[in-house]
């Protein structure tokens, strides 16, 4: 290869690496935090399997990282959500249980819900993810037992994000990152992770021990 076509190609992968760092340091920010708790809070009350977590932020093998592939780069609301299903997979069984019997509390997700997240349809799979994230939040924001006025606040601070995962999701279309972002994204017409969130703090607040 000639050094000058090598050079190009470091520096399209140098550029592509570096549209999906997350925006500024997300884990000092309270609304970033809320969607992590939420999300892992979710997955260990849901109970939901390895496998299935898998299918959301999938992996090459154990030893690999998971992909953002199915939610946005850059995006304030789905790089915490992300951080928490890639920590759950690190999750250890619970002491004194015989290893890798207990290591999560429900009874994992439906069927019908795993059959779409299995599916090669991305908007199906999406569409369980952000189900799932809309209950979370739901939970998570109801289980604060805040006055009307600052859940409405949550809701505002939500949306703000949610507006910039929206932002980052048109530009990636745009090709502006390469055409990596701009083919993987083409058939997103919503961030599930984003949509999900915002979803979550305008159902009305639920008891989630009766779920
Ligand atoms: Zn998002």
């Amino acid at each position: 290869m000639k050094p000058l076509v090598f050079s190009v190609l470091l520096f399209q992968s140098t550029q592509a690496e570096e549209a999906r760092k997350p925006e500024g340091l997300w884990f000092t920010d309270a609304t970033s935090q809320f969607v992590f708790f939420a999300v892992l809070e979710g997955l260990y009350r849901d109970g939901i399997s390895t496998e299935t977590v898998e299918l959301i932020v999938p992996r090459k093998d154990k030893n690999s990282e998971p992909t953002m592939e199915n939610f946005i780069y850059t995006c304030p609301l789905c790089h915490p959500a992300y951080e928490a299903f890639r920590i759950y997979l690190c999750r250890k069984p619970f002491y004194g249980q015989k290893a890798g019997s207990v290591d999560t509390f429900g009874a994992g997700l439906p069927g019908d819900m795993i059959r779409n997240l299995n599916s090669t349809e991305g908007k199906k799979k999406r569409g369980v993810i952000r189900q799932l994230i809309a209950k979370w939040v739901q939970t998570r924001l109801g289980s604060m037992n805040l006055p009307e006025k600052e859940r409405q606040d949550w809701q505002a601070r939500i949306k703000k994000m949610s507006d910039r995962g929206t932002e980052a999701m048109k530009r990636f279309k745009t090709g502006s990152n390469g055409d990596y972002y701009k083919n993987h994204y083409q058939d997103w017409d919503e961030c599930a992770i984003c949509e999900g969130s915002l979803e979550g703090c305008k159902l009305p607040v639920g008891d989630y021990r009766s779920r």
